[in-house]
């Protein structure tokens, strides 16, 4: 039973909280298996709100000037000397420079190791009848062609490179192993970003079914932004 009177101070540090913050400049649900594409400018702070909790937002960063320039696991890892991402992280790009900051964090940790669901990974990994289904790959083309058709800039799958897992709980044991895991997130829970130049965000929301990563079913997320 909790105190009543902790409880109060809770709800109101809470509601304080969400008195203060500014209205967003765009709101939206991605989801379940859905993928999305938006220009987050410089100085503007994207939010990632893990629904329903245990769902991986498999997300890439781009230079939105130069999307040669793109986000970078391996820098990232290296300057912050941790393969795990949270509050405090830079993500890194190819040519050196922070794309965004992660500035807060409820899950309290984000894979980048990973990588990304393929047709090709799932025959791998699962059995070869399970080519037919989506898998995150094919959602960042998606939001790719989309982006496309309003800036001219077209993509290819030479383009999906690292990527970062939101909410996803990927732990390298002592011996150096990968394992994947039942997710460390639960609803509600959010990442937030604030960018460091004009970045392109690509999303897939992940719909993999056959590993723990989103407890095998996958759920919506919602992105808001708020401005400088
Ligand atoms: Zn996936």
């Amino acid at each position: 039973m909790p105190n009543p009177i902790s409880l109060s101070i809770t709800e109101s540090a809470a509601s304080l909280q969400i008195t203060q913050q500014a209205e967003p400049v765009f709101r939206a649900i991605v989801e379940a298996g859905d993928y999305f594409a938006r220009v987050i400018e410089k100085g503007q702070r994207v939010r990632i709100v893990d629904l329903e909790g245990n769902q991986a937002v498999d997300t890439l960063f781009y230079n939105a000037h130069d999307t040669a320039d793109r986000y970078s696991a391996q820098d990232t890892i290296r300057e912050q000397q941790n393969i795990y991402l949270t509050t405090g992280t830079k993500l890194l790009s190819t040519n050196g420079n922070a794309l965004l900051t992660i500035v807060d964090d409820t899950c309290g940790r984000h894979d980048t190791l990973g990588g990304a669901c393929a047709q090709e990974s799932n025959q791998v990994r699962y059995a070869i009848e399970k080519k037919p289904m989506h898998a995150c790959r094919q959602s960042f083309m998606m939001g790719a062609f989309q982006w496309a058709e309003s800036t001219g800039i077209e993509f290819s799958k030479h383009d999906i490179t690292a990527n970062i897992n939101f909410f996803m709980n990927v732990p390298v044991t002592p011996d150096g192993g990968l394992a994947f895991e039942d997710g460390v997130s639960e609803a509600g829970k959010y990442v937030e970003l604030r960018a460091e130049i004009d970045v392109l965000m690509l999303i897939s929301n992940c719909p993999q079914l056959n590993n723990p990563c989103n407890a095998y079913n996958p759920t919506p997320a919602e992105i808001v932004v708020w401005s400088k």
